[in-house]
């Protein structure tokens, strides 16, 4: 073609002037055609490309991001359902299995749904879009907020319940009050006996260790001693701790004390030492446990404890014996 169009005119010597070259008519009209349908398929592709161009670049993008958030609102939803879901199964297990373990009442169910507030809450939703997509999220947003908030309060009670439990663990008797080993012996249980003085049947409030004057008396749980002196009434020289919990324990006819009203004590620790003051036949530790004011059998508040596992105990609580 570009030769042609080189030599679409010629030069005659004879006439002195350039003379067009005579084309076949029909080169000439396959030229036309071929340049007919060269500009049709660009004028296609122009439009094709513009028509699909069309849209950018604002409402193309502006589509995309919309059906994005769409999307992305829909997965919110999903995600907040199942923290829903997750939520009611702690809620479960909070009611049945925690707060049961400390007598707590359970959370009713309203109280654990309830404070949502009314519908028209979200009347600034309802000028969107997706109004009714936007609206169940803020609804269940707000329901997984409040059941999180009400679950929270819940373990922060449960936590304090443990906490006591805990204390309490320390603190209710639950020691033998002498050394487990062969020098003590058991010489009396709780209960009905005949009383050596008396010489009648009367009911012993206590129980009985003897053993060598002097063996250190332990402490049967963490408390606080409430008296610790001579006393006229039998008990010689006792030492009265509260341990709180409705609990208290006696320690009697000791030869010495080891602690003075007030102090606070810990399990294990030496309250005093084994005698034979006040109304006692021979050396012997006379230990009671009191609940709730009426003497209980203490052979109720021994745990079993191996001798070593005692044996560290006490010298835990009483570092410089
Ligand atoms: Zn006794």
């Amino acid at each position: 073609m570009t030769s042609m169009a080189k030599h679409n005119y010629r030069y005659n010597p004879a006439t002195l002037s350039f003379e067009p070259i005579e084309v076949p008519v029909l080169k000439k009209f396959a030229n036309v055609t071929i340049q007919f349908v060269i500009s049709l398929v660009v004028a296609l592709i122009v439009f094709l490309s513009y028509s699909y161009y069309f849209d950018t670049p604002k409402e193309k993008i502006l589509k995309r991001e919309n059906a994005e958030i769409a999307l992305k609102f829909e997965l919110l939803g999903k995600m907040l359902n199942e923290s829903d879901l997750m939520l009611e199964e702690i809620q479960i297990r909070d009611n049945h299995t925690y707060r049961a373990i400390f007598d707590a009442d359970t959370i009713s169910s309203s109280l654990r749904t309830g404070g949502m507030g009314g519908a028209s809450k979200y009347d600034d939703l309802r000028n969107f879009n997706n109004a009714d997509l936007l609206i169940d999220i803020a609804t269940k947003l707000d329901q997984v907020t409040w059941k999180t908030y009400i679950q929270s309060k819940s373990f922060d009670e449960v936590i304090d319940l443990a906490r006591d439990k805990e204390k309490m663990i320390h603190s209710i008797p639950a020691i033998q009050p002498v050394a487990v080993d062969n020098k003590i012996r058991i010489t009396s249980y709780f209960g009905h006996r005949s009383d050596p003085f008396l010489r009648t049947k009367r009911f012993h409030q206590g129980m009985d260790f003897a053993g060598p004057k002097g063996v250190p008396v332990y402490a049967t749980g963490n408390g606080r001693v409430i008296s610790a002196a001579y006393s006229y009434f039998g008990y010689g020289n006792v030492v009265l701790v509260d341990h709180g919990f409705g609990y208290k324990t006696r320690y009697a006819h000791l030869s010495a004390i080891g602690v003075k009203k007030g102090d606070t004590i810990t399990r294990g620790q030496i309250v005093g030492r084994l005698g034979n003051s006040g109304r006692s036949t021979g050396p012997h530790l006379h230990y009671e446990v009191i609940y709730r004011n009426k003497t209980v059998d203490p052979i109720n508040y021994f745990n079993d404890m191996k001798p070593e596992e005692y044996e560290m105990m006490v010298r835990n609580a009483n570092p410089l014996e």
